[in-house]
């Protein structure tokens, strides 16, 4: 594979402002009295605030103001839908386009990185009560970011070595840089919070702690009920991923992806910028009903890769490894066979049963939470509970949470 191809699959794809156009796109704010773009936020960050700082060249304001609202500002300001929340509300909507908010947000935690600012400061006074997140993933991230500001101890855990949940292990970096993520955990670090990664928790582990956060997210993986998915080459999106994240080389010269989410593009492209020769998204239904992102469709598009609709996976053939897949139309008439050497559904996640805390559970395996708040001394938020949403819903979960916590704390007694 060549050097140019695997450069593409770890750089953004999105370039970032300058100084000048930072300065040009924050100079068409309008400083709505309103403000609707803040609104919309689930993690409550403050637009018009941040980008009235970029505007007056305060970019350590902007960065403190995005940093108060949701640490993982930097990954947020890469992988957030924009054009549902903050975007889609700016009132330059109506006049020409919307404020790149994300962009701009984006070039506010880059100047952050850049000249070392601190902008979260750990507070000079500790409390004696202890808190453990389990998953290191978003949502865990920002409850701990939380706790720890109010004087909190914290200890997140994770079974995976390195933190960040999907943001490090699933997201492409051509979305999301492992270094943006990195540059976020480095902020929850320097508020004082521990981590213990690696290793997978036992309730044991958990008893020493006033309070329990489960953060655990949708690892269970799903395949289809069909012929031929123990071959090997049959991955499911969130393993396939993984995998090319930590290997960053060749994963299927041939490889077929089935789903229609941004899940499934994000695996289509991973197998294209890593260097497959031929590589086919395959959806059930038509492109009109998918759930994914239009722009991100165009982009594995422009990739050269081949989408197919109305047409649900079948069976996989193959003797010991994937050679081809066969799949039925939804006329219920139509087949179709696609030779391939690898295949990855990108069908979902599912609910892993959470064996360290005791928790109530509903549909799906689902942890039942409200307000974050579960059982006793036990919390919980982000897709465990809300069967998959977006990072920024999961960071308002974990936020959430640690409202719920801090308040059974202090009816406990516990300081
Ligand atoms: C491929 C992919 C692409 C996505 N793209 C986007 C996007 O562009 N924009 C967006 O907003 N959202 C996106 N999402 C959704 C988003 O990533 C999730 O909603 C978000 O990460 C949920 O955060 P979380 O903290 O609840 O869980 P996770 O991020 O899943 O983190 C959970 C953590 O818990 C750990 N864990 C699990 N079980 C245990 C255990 N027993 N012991 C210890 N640790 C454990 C896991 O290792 C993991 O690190 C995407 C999701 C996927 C899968
Ligand atoms: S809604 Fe748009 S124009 Fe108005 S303050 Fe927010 S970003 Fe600026």
């Amino acid at each position: 594979m060549s050097k140019v191809v695997k450069a593409k699959y770890t750089s953004e794809a999105v370039p970032a402002f300058t100084h000048r156009t930072a300065m040009e796109e924050a100079a068409r704010c309008l400083l709505c009295h309103d403000a609707p773009c803040s609104q919309g936020c689930p993690a409550g960050t403050n637009p018009a605030k941040f980008i009235r700082s970029i505007r007056f060249r305060n970019v350590k304001g902007a960065a403190e103001t995005i940093r108060e609202n949701n640490v993982l500002g930097g990954s947020c300001a890469r992988v957030c839908p924009y054009d549902r929340l903050c975007e889609e509300a700016c009132s330059r909507c109506g006049i020409d386009k919307p404020i790149e908010i994300g962009r701009l947000q984006r070039y506010a935690i880059e100047q952050e990185k850049l000249f070392n600012m601190k902008t979260l400061v750990a507070p000079a006074k500790k409390l004696n009560a202890s808190v453990a997140c389990v998953g290191a993933g978003p949502a865990s991230l920002a409850c701990a970011a939380e706790l720890a500001k109010a004087g909190y101890n914290v200890t997140i855990f994770d079974r995976e070595k390195k933190a960040g949940g999907v943001l490090t292990y699933g997201i492409v970096p051509t979305r999301l840089p492992q270094d943006v993520v990195d540059h976020d955990i480095a902020q929850v670090e320097g508020l004082g919070v521990k981590f213990v990664l690696g290793k997978e928790v036992k309730k044991a582990d958990l008893d020493a702690f006033d309070a329990i956060f489960v953060g655990t997210g949708l690892w269970a993986k799903k395949l289809p009920d069909i012929k031929g998915t123990d071959l090997k080459g049959v991955y499911a999106a969130i393993d396939y991923l993984k995998e090319a994240r930590e290997k960053k080389a060749e994963m299927g010269k041939k490889v077929v992806v089935v789903g229609g989410g941004d899940v499934t593009v994000d695996c289509a492209v991973t197998a294209k910028l890593l260097g497959a020769e031929d590589v086919k998204i395959v959806y059930r239904r038509t492109l009109e009903e998918a759930p994914g992102n239009m722009t991100e469709f165009q982009y594995a598009l422009s990739l050269g890769i081949g989408i197919t609709t109305n047409m649900a996976p079948a069976e996989v053939v193959g003797s010991g490894k994937v050679e081809a897949a066969k799949f039925t139309g939804r006329d219920g008439k139509s087949a179709l066979t696609l030779d391939c050497d690898t295949i990855v559904f990108a069908i979902g996640q599912g609910a892993e049963t959470v064996d360290f805390a005791d928790v109530a559970t509903g549909e799906k395996n689902l942890v039942k939470a409200e307000a974050g708040a579960v059982k006793g001394n036990v919390f919980a938020a982000g897709d465990i509970v809300n069967g998959g949403k977006t990072v920024v819903e999961a960071v308002a979960g974990g936020k959430e949470a640690a409202v719920s916590i801090m308040a059974y704390l202090e009816k406990k007694g516990v300081k």
